[in-house]
């Protein structure tokens, strides 16, 4: 049984990291794509070494690790938990100013600045926060639940099992990541040395999510070389590289196959960047499906109308190159499925109604999974992310606590 009389902490920490300014930057090719990540990650390193993790530390590259030793005489596989320290470029996250909203009532919330309103009706999962405590911003930044709830509750969850050592659990290991909103969170994560044999992201939204499936992910570059000439002496020379990206953008389906037209399991192909002159025009697309094997289908159906925009313009040629981005996480997670299983059974533990919906993106736990971590993600509490009308409840981040805890102690018992 959960200590009843345990005082949370995840709160007063959350409310310290939000403070730390650690917005990745998309641009920057060095790593982690921002130095001031590192500022919160060295804090994140001395915090846990405090609370009495002795192996505590940052790399060079800003990943904190630390583990909390097993204290049972079982047998128990090392588990995981991740979260990561930056946040989106998208929103600023300078001088955040987390405003509580006490005993939420219902309805909006009318932040302080900026005419900002989060609406009850854009945030269904508000309708089940009636007198829970709610953690905004003041209007003008980003609040950084994402992903900092999820560090506050690692964070927590180990302070709680290190004072209650007749909790009996296998290794635990803890990982802040830098840059994954970048989609670089993966890059210098060094898995051997990290040393968990399977592993959680705490990343996700609504109370009771457990995501174990993403999307699988290609890129897809196609070139149209046309060719130039000065447009006074054109006439039977000139092939316009422009028109033929034009041709082949309009034969692309509008009703069907397309981000906006698609939902829940449906796949699509998405041109994303359009670029142009007589001589040549590069688009990108990016692909994505649950099936990995309708990956190929797609890319087929892209080079086939490709090739029927180039036949339009005798003379002209297209490059098609296609880049691998990442893989449907769940092709991994079958293969263990205690995983999975093992945190649904501590919610239901807990007696939160496990939510398990594909995500319609990746996640580093996909990437993780692909690297030999088995990786799903459970829900952190944050919600309307990479917006300055982001929020995340108390009670929310203290039940994410108690699943964490919950996971570990379901573990030592299954082993
Ligand atoms: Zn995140």
């Amino acid at each position: 049984m959960f200590d009843k009389n345990y005082k949370f902490t995840c709160v007063e920490r959350f409310l310290k990291y939000v403070k730390y300014d650690t917005q990745s930057d998309d641009e920057s090719k060095s790593f982690p794509s921002t130095e001031k990540q590192k500022i919160l990650s060295k804090d994140l390193a001395d915090e846990l070494k405090k609370i009495g993790i002795e192996d505590s530390h940052m790399d060079d590259y800003g990943y904190v690790m630390g583990t909390v030793p097993s204290n049972t005489s079982k047998n128990v596989p090392p588990i995981g938990f991740i979260s990561h320290v930056d946040t989106s470029p998208a929103v600023s996250g300078k001088d955040v100013n987390p405003v509580i909203n006490k005993n939420y009532p219902g309805g909006d919330i009318k932040l302080k600045e900026g005419n900002q309103v989060i609406k009850a009706d854009e945030n269904p999962d508000l309708s089940e926060m009636i007198g829970y405590d709610i953690i905004t911003t003041d209007g003008r930044t980003l609040l950084g639940a994402d992903n900092k709830a999820g560090v506050a509750e690692i964070m927590d969850a180990v302070n709680y099992l290190l004072s209650h050592p007749e909790l009996k659990h296998g290794p635990v290991k803890v990982c802040f990541t830098p840059d994954e909103e970048v989609g670089r969170g993966t890059e210098k994560f060094d898995v051997k040395k990290f040393g968990a044999k399977y592993a959680y992201t705490v990343d996700g939204q609504t109370r009771g999510e457990v995501e174990s499936e993403t999307f699988s992910a290609d890129g897809v570059t196609i070139k149209f070389h046309g060719k130039n000439i000065h447009p006074g002496y054109a006439k039977g020379k000139m092939i316009n590289a422009v028109k033929i990206a034009a041709s082949f953008i309009e034969s692309l389906p509008k009703e069907k196959l397309s981000p906006e037209t698609t939902e829940k399991r449906e796949g699509y192909v998405h041109c994303v960047s359009v670029n142009a002159n007589e001589e040549l025009a590069t688009l990108k697309f990016i692909i994505r499906d649950f099936k990995t094997p309708k990956l190929k289908e797609y890319e087929d159906f892209l080079k086939g109308l490709a090739e029927k925009a180039v036949q339009i313009f005798p003379g002209s040629r297209l490059d098609f190159e296609i880049t691998e981005q990442y893989r449907n996480m769940k092709e991994i997670l079958d293969q263990h499925p205690m995983v999975v299983d093992y945190a649904v059974e501590a919610m239901r533990r807990l007696n939160i109604k496990p939510i398990m919906q594909p995500i319609r993106g990746g996640t580093d736990g996909a990437r993780l999974s692909f690297m030999g971590l088995p990786t799903p993600n459970i829900f952190a509490g944050e919600h309307s992310f990479h917006s300055k009308l982001e929020w995340v409840a108390i009670q929310d981040m203290e039940t994410a606590v108690r699943v964490i805890v919950e996971i570990c102690k379901v573990w030592e018992e299954n082993s």
